[in-house]
């Protein structure tokens, strides 16, 4: 298996483009000693040909366009110019920074989205949008799977590409935009999820950019990949609050933050097996400056921070 993280930013990217915060602006001028990045998208191949991606990112496009492996071959005599190594999406929750780029992959093109029954729900059923999706015959067609059981990625036309996934439930918050009555109806189980994802090789990738809490069970789980994208998003619980003046905590969020003694960085010490990299970075994270005491940290704990472009094979 090979994966490409394509973004490595929370929602809104850094910088962002409403933020003055001393990271942003500090990248902006040209004094930051580190990268900016796009909003976070992963995505996976077994084949070279065909590929998946992990949730699907406002910045899709762009991510797109940097990677030559993701752009449409040109055609044969006689063929048309349209075609995407792009065969399906696995969502794992409805922000909007995690499933707008869905809308970005319309124009006709064939595409297995595997969700949840209730992100299903909101996102075809509540959101007549994204029945742009669903145009004509042969385009999106949707693959419900269930929280702790393992489910084939498959291509449009049910092409299996050995790839084996499990969903970890790790919240129980549906998107503010969700009405409180739908809110009701569906299981919260469904709501935000983490991945296992198993190639062929016998290699395990974990996937989980939204933690909210760190229990043994999840430890046990993370033990057991060998590639860990882990929720870097918040250095520290109260990091929007002091940048902002206002707001909510991390975990309030849905992330547990790196620091402190309760942070994902202490409690993931003993995780022997994977190598660990922080994903989906907050603009505001210090993590970000590789000149600052907190980038020094983590990598001498033995973490990598995740940046765009980056490759592993599995
Ligand atoms: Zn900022």
């Amino acid at each position: 298996m090979r994966v490409k993280i394509l973004g490595s930013a929370a929602g809104g990217g850094f910088p962002q483009w409403n933020c003055a915060c001393p990271n942003c602006r500090a990248l902006r001028t040209g004094t930051f000693h580190g990268k900016a990045r796009t909003q976070t998208q992963a995505a996976i191949t077994q084949d070279d040909q065909n590929w998946f991606l992990l949730g699907a990112s406002p910045d899709l496009r762009a991510q797109i366009e940097a990677t030559p492996e993701l752009h449409p071959r040109a055609p044969s005599r006689g063929e048309a110019p349209r075609h995407s190594p792009i065969t399906g999406a696995v969502l794992t929750n409805a922000d909007v920074d995690h499933v707008l780029g869905l809308l970005l992959l319309r124009e006709l093109q064939p595409l297995r989205i595997h969700a949840t029954a209730s992100i299903h729900h909101i996102l075809r059923d509540d959101n007549t949008m994204f029945g742009m999706l669903e145009r004509v015959a042969n385009q999106a067609s949707w693959a419900d799977f269930t929280p702790g059981a393992w489910f084939p990625l498959l291509g449009p036309a049910g092409e299996d590409s050995a790839l084996r996934c499990r969903a970890l439930s790790l919240g129980t918050h549906f998107p503010a935009y969700v009405f409180a009555e739908r809110q009701s109806q569906l299981n919260p189980q469904e709501s935000s999820l983490g991945l296992l994802i198993d190639s062929p090789s016998g290699k395990r990738l974990a996937f989980m950019p939204a933690v909210p809490a760190i229990d043994d069970a999840l430890l046990a789980e993370l033990d057991s990949s060998d590639l860990l994208f882990f929720d870097g998003t918040f250095w520290s619980n109260d990091e929007l609050i002091r940048t902002q003046g206002s707001g909510s905590t991390a975990r309030q969020m849905g992330h547990v933050p790196v620091s402190s003694p309760e942070g994902s960085l202490q409690k993931l010490a003993g995780l022997r097996r994977p190598r660990k990299i922080y994903l989906h970075l907050n603009n505001t994270n210090p993590m970000l400056d590789e000149a600052g005491p907190e980038y020094r940290q983590v990598r001498e704990a033995g973490w990598e921070v995740a940046e765009d472009g980056w490759q592993f094979d599995l």
